[in-house]
């Protein structure tokens, strides 16, 4: 991997996400050699993947080069790399670049789209957990409305008009919010020799409740507002399957669909050698303890969604958002360099930020520790939270423009078909 052994400890982090990037920050002019591994040579916002599937944001303004983000870090290395597997008896990981050894090693890969082993469901349905599935999303969204236009068989083009969100928590949410404003907003003037009216978005939701993480008056009110935009919401709803044209339920309900996005579930992106029983938990997740360790070592650790820290709050684990793996990130960084300069280190404790989701144009819920509030205010103190969040300046005065743009023309600029999405047969 041509990296210098030198004097310094090195610490190896594969994954630079939300966790992974907050610790290389806090390890940054110390002396100890950081190496990030990603499969990726950008940092991915997720929050706002929902707007690149949806025509609202151009992919790079919500990526940003993770070799920029360190650049001005002595002793830092960032490699482009797969990590196929990790040797915790050689103390050395496996890359689609070569090995390296490692003196501490962090996990922080983050988690990956959960189908509950329906093989058919992952073959034919839309995920949207990075950058090149929210673009195969927007592709396949506006191929669907230029095949509805070309079709005279009316089942197929309500299929084509017909969306299927599988799972009400933030992410189905958002993103029905915003295929709501696009059909009542870009549909007609784009396709006006279309019936865009019969355009159908349908959230299924397996709880009885939409944003189940959320206070019940959020949930109450994302669902007055997501009704209001004409949303479907199907609640004590399961999606039993999808053969790529209909989606069957665990009740009689069945949907005839060329687009079932899967939002309802991720598990831990483990790393093979650390994914047997012994070290993971519900959610494929490694059982980490108060300082972020392993089960099993005192120099092998996890942060964000791959881990699974219990607290007295929290006892399934903290919830797999940017906030937990933000926090422990920079614990983490604090008590490696306690570790080695011998030092007794610091229990991490989480500290419950809230949460919030937008639904379309105007209207968001916010739930903070003590004020819970929902409607236009909420939707501003949801923008200026993620532009805060955005890495670099450029990103957030794209995203900022792009917004106000987007607002006062009643537009998505960019709804293009850059990479045809292909899709998959059904035979
Ligand atoms: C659509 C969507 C919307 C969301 N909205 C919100 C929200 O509004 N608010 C909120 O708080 N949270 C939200 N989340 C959740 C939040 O994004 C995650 O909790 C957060 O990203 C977790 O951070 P992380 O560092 O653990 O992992 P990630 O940010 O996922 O980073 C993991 C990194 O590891 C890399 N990686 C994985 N495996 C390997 C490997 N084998 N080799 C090399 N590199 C690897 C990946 O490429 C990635 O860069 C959302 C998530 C999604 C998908």
């Amino acid at each position: 991997m041509n990296i210098p052994r030198t004097s310094y400890p090195r610490i190896v982090i594969i994954g630079g996400g939300f966790a992974g990037v907050a610790l290389a920050k806090k390890l940054s002019k110390q002396e100890v050699q950081v190496v990030l591994l990603d499969k990726h040579n950008y940092h991915t916002f997720q929050p706002l993947l929902y707007q690149v599937s949806t025509g609202g944001l151009e992919p790079d303004s919500i990526a940003y080069p993770i070799r920029k983000i360190l650049k001005d870090f002595p002793n830092f290395y960032f490699r482009l790399a797969n990590v196929k597997a990790v040797d915790t008896k050689k103390n050395k990981v496996k890359t689609s670049i070569g090995d390296l050894k490692f003196d501490y090693l962090v996990i922080a890969s983050g988690s990956k789209t959960n189908y509950f082993g329906n093989s058919e469901i992952e073959t034919h349905s839309m995920a949207m957990k990075t950058i090149p599935q929210s673009l195969n999303l927007r592709s396949l969204i506006l191929e669907n409305f230029e095949d509805a236009l070309l079709t005279s068989d009316l089942n197929e083009r309500n299929a084509l008009m017909n969306f299927v969100i599988v799972g009400g928590g933030p992410t189905g949410v958002e993103l029905a919010g915003a295929l709501a404003e696009i059909k009542k907003g870009i549909l007609p003037k784009d396709y006006p020799d279309l019936d865009t009216r019969l355009a159908q978005i349908h959230v299924v939701q397996g709880g009885e409740r939409i944003l189940p993480g959320m206070s019940d008056k959020a949930s109450q009110k994302a669902e007055d507002f997501l009704e209001k935009l004409g949303v479907n919401i199907w609640k004590n709803v399961r999606v039993t399957n999808y053969d790529g044209k209909t989606a069957t339920t665990d009740t009689d309900l069945t949907f005839e669909t060329a687009t079932l996005i899967w939002a309802a579930g991720v598990k831990g992106a483990t790393i093979k050698g650390l994914d047997a029983g012994d070290f993971i938990t519900r959610g494929n997740r490694l059982i980490v303890n108060e300082y972020s360790q392993v089960k099993g070592f005192e120099h092998i650790f996890a942060a964000g969604d791959v881990a699974c820290m219990e607290t007295e709050d929290f006892p399934n684990g903290l919830p797999m958002m940017a906030q937990p793996a933000i926090q422990q990130g920079e614990q983490l960084g604090h008590n490696l360099l306690k570790l080695i300069e011998e030092k007794p280190l610091k229990p991490f404790t989480y500290k419950d930020k809230g949460s919030m989701a937008t639904i379309g144009r105007n209207k968001a819920v916010v739930d903070l520790k003590k004020w819970k509030f929902q409607g236009v205010f909420a939707w501003y103190v949801w923008m200026f939270v993620h532009l805060f969040f955005l890495i670099g300046f450029r990103n957030r005065m794209v995203v900022f423009i792009n917004w106000v743009y987007n607002y006062v023309r009643f537009d998505r600029e960019a709804r293009l078909i850059i990479r045809p999405f292909k899709r998959r047969s059904n035979g």
